[in-house]
């Protein structure tokens, strides 16, 4: 089968991901094998490629947020039929057995594993999951749609859960990309008013169009002090701002899996009168199925522009440089 590989981490523009020939993979006990249709485009790719996640395996195919159909399945894996339509995500497996495990908190096991980190994603034909970390996905609505979800989504939707945002609060985002425009959705459909600083004249106009009171540039303070915060920007160097913007007794989560470093904070302007910081890790499968059950009765979209197969590579050069609005989809020739 045809896939996009890492071999040499390195920037994205000089060709990290290359386009290269596997077999097949046959789905082991409890897995099941997943004829890819669509598969998201997320930072963390982006990562993967660049190095910035130190690499777990070599040639690895990444993408972590696939729908397609189930084709095959390993011995005892009968949670699917065959065609059903499936969803791949980040979190691949977790022990099941640690003390995080055990309290509801699998997003924290040691030994929990990623797709397209630990093993092969779904910038493939095919890809294989374990199908106890699969999502069962509607089959009435486009794929392309759905994918956004599977990583952007459940992960903005942990980090709105970590920001500790009241009902009917204000919400600042720093940073306005694929994960960033969902979690806002949810949000503004839950009541909160929205204040969303980013960089690019097109992130901007697209916050405005969803709701957003107010969309300025990252180090821009907004008109009004917040009661929670989410840095999706990989910068640092905005989490002071985010912290200042803060009323006392404020949260801000950090939604990246990578962040470059955090300057020098000033426990007067930055912290003090309660204000917490917060990271975001993974998510549980639970945030997942929660969130596929508020987007079925919530108005919330993905903004998509559809990538050709052939085009994963220039689509995170587009990550990388800011050029991405909305959600990056890959799509499979038939
Ligand atoms: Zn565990
Ligand atoms: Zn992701």
């Amino acid at each position: 089968m045809d896939v996009w590989a890492v071999d040499r981490p390195g920037p994205i523009d000089e060709g990290p991901l290359q386009r290269v020939r596997r077999t097949v993979p046959a789905p082991g006990p409890g897995e099941v094998l997943i004829r890819v249709e669509v598969c998201g485009i997320c930072r963390t790719d982006l990562h993967l490629c660049e190095g910035d996640l130190e690499p777990r395996r070599p040639g690895v195919v990444p993408g972590h947020q696939v729908v397609g159909a189930v084709v095959d399945r390993g011995t005892g894996a009968d949670r699917f039929a065959i065609g059903d339509r499936a969803g791949i995500a980040w979190l691949r497996r977790t022990c099941g057995s640690c003390e995080f495990c055990r309290s509801g908190s699998e997003n924290l096991c040691p030994r929990s594993a990623y797709t397209g980190w630990d093993a092969d994603g779904g910038f493939a034909e095919y890809a294989v999951v374990p199908q106890d970390y699969a999502y069962a996905l509607p089959a009435d609505r486009p794929a392309v749609e759905l994918a956004p979800f599977l990583c952007a989504g459940i992960i903005g939707y942990r980090s709105l859960l970590r920001a500790n945002l009241p009902p009917g609060g204000r919400l600042g985002i720093y940073g306005f990309g694929s994960s960033a425009h969902l979690t806002a959705q949810l949000a503004i459909a839950q009541g909160a008013e929205l204040f969303v600083m980013t960089r690019g004249a097109q992130n901007k106009e697209l916050a405005r169009e969803l709701g957003a009171a107010f969309a300025g540039d990252t180090t821009d303070r907004p008109p009004v002090p917040l009661d929670s915060a989410i840095v999706f920007a990989p910068a640092g160097d905005v989490v002071p701002h985010a912290l200042e913007a803060l009323k006392p007794g404020g949260t801000v989560a950090v939604a990246g899996i990578h962040l470059s470093d955090v300057p020098v904070l000033n426990y007067e302007r930055h912290l003090f009168h309660e204000r917490d910081l917060r990271s975001v890790t993974s998510n549980t499968r639970r945030d997942g199925e929660e969130l596929f059950r508020l987007v079925s009765r919530l108005p919330v979209r993905a903004h998509t522009t559809e990538v050709p197969f052939d085009a994963v590579d220039r689509a995170l050069s587009d990550v990388a440089h800011g050029r991405a609005v909305g959600s990056l989809v890959a799509v499979r020739p038939d």
